[in-house]
């Protein structure tokens, strides 16, 4: 079975047209036209893994529920909390581990 008609059975019913759309674009150009309405190349454009449908940068980021600066800081904070829990020998020992790598 192909991924289109994998995506297919899961479908909403208004969904359909543009999954198959999509499909035809990536499959003949290598573009794809997004929900809202740009073009884009494939290298350019965003899967949902779940859904299957296509998306530009800033679509992408609503549907995936989080933008990418916001994403980044997460990761930041997180980090900055993991780093504040350590000794500096432990902060000196990772840098050196990393080093290696
Ligand atoms: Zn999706
Ligand atoms: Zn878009």
């Amino acid at each position: 079975m192909s991924y289109l008609s994998f995506y297919l059975l899961s479908a909403d019913a208004d969904k359909k047209p543009r999954l198959e759309q999509q499909h035809l674009d990536a499959t003949n150009s290598e573009t794809i036209v997004c929900r809202c309405g740009l073009m884009r190349h494939l290298t350019m454009a965003f899967r949902c893994l779940y859904c299957g449908e296509w998306f530009c940068f800033t679509c992408a980021e609503s549907h995936f529920g989080q933008t990418v600066q916001e994403w980044r800081d997460e990761k930041r904070s997180k980090l900055r909390d993991e780093l504040n829990d350590l000794t500096t020998e432990q902060i000196k020992e990772r840098i050196r581990s990393r080093a290696v790598h």
